[in-house]
């Protein structure tokens, strides 16, 4: 494109909320064949919150949710702000003044998994399925009843050992994005494929997956591995664009012919990316395409 036509579109792009960095993304996104959406915060909404919480092996539901508690409030993951919340109210609904546990020991975060610690004399392990299998935590049919119902309903499930036991477990949802359904449908009709990627289990992803009509899923997959689904789509001669919201969706911005990130997103990601979807809203997935391929045309 020529610098006047690449600067008229990167102007009209910015008075709609698109923000574009320079020509190279803007003479790239008109030949995206395959969209790859991030789940939580690009799809979902990316507040979730606590809908179920219920105690195993003999723990009350205050035991196992203190103890979750004190080792989530050191983390900055949204389910652990979930987790944190749902005790907080829990507590002030039963009127509880009992002694708060806020020290942690030994802290751990497990990235993609959970977080672990020592709270007094018990451990503590706080995360999904693989973070107890990782630790060696039996799971057994009742905590797995538990799970596949709530997973099927498109919650991911907070698991909370201690001492080597499920002691308790909640369930989060994250609804999606209003108009996220429109903008796969309308992709689809503009001849481009939608594709999301995850660090959450496949049960909960294909649940949300189904509700917004995408029905290619990679799930439980991390950071380096989110960009090596990039490169395999691209290996099949395709144009990739990628949207993210999150530090773990840095290297598939990067990696992707087109990285857009969402303006309320993190700093890492929107850095990453070359296209910046200032009002956060899908329907600008579309916009950014269509401005490309009306700037491209208009030049041939
Ligand atoms: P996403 O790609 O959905 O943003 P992450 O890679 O950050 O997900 O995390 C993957 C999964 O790991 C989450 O869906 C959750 O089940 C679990 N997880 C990660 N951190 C925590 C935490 N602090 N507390 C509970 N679960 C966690
Ligand atoms: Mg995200």
């Amino acid at each position: 494109a020529t610098p006047t036509a690449v600067m008229v579109a990167t102007g009209k792009g910015a008075s709609q909320g698109v923000l574009i960095k320079g020509g190279n993304a803007l003479e790239k996104a008109h030949k995206v064949k395959t969209v790859v959406f991030d789940k939580t915060g690009t799809l979902t909404v990316g507040k979730p919150e606590v809908v179920s919480a219920v105690p195993f092996s003999g723990y009350s539901m205050e035991e196992f949710c203190d103890l979750a508690t004190a080792a989530e409030v050191n983390s900055e993951h949204p389910m652990a702000k979930a987790v944190v919340e749902h005790a907080k109210r829990y507590r002030q609904k039963i009127g509880s003044h009992t002694k708060h546990f806020t020290e942690v020991k030994d802290f751990e975060v497990h990235t993609g998994a959970g977080v672990s610690g020592k709270v007094g004399d018990a451990t503590v392990l706080v995360g999904n399925k693989r973070l107890m299998r990782a630790c060696k935590v039996p799971i057994g049919p009742k905590v797995d009843d538990y799970i596949s119902k709530n997973e099927q309903l498109a919650r991911t499930c907070v698991l909370v050992a201690i001492d080597g036991k499920v002691a308790g477990a909640f369930a989060v949802t994250d609804p999606v994005k209003p108009e996220a359904k429109l903008v796969i449908s309308y992709l689809r009709s503009m001849s481009i494929s939608s594709v999301m990627v995850t660090g959450d289990n496949l049960a909960t992803a294909t649940a949300i997956a189904n509700e917004v009509g995408i029905d290619k899923v990679f799930a439980e997959t991390d950071p380096l591995g989110k960009a090596d689904k990039i490169k395999e789509l691209q290996m099949k001669g395709m144009a990739v664009a990628m949207v993210g919201d999150g530090i773990n969706d840095s290297p598939a911005l990067a990696a992707a012919d087109v990285g857009m990130a969402i303006g309320a997103g993190t700093d890492v990601a929107i850095e990453a990316a070359d296209i910046v979807l200032i009002k956060s809203n899908l329907e600008d997935v579309v916009t950014a395409i269509d401005l490309s391929r009306k700037t491209m045309s208009r030049i041939r």
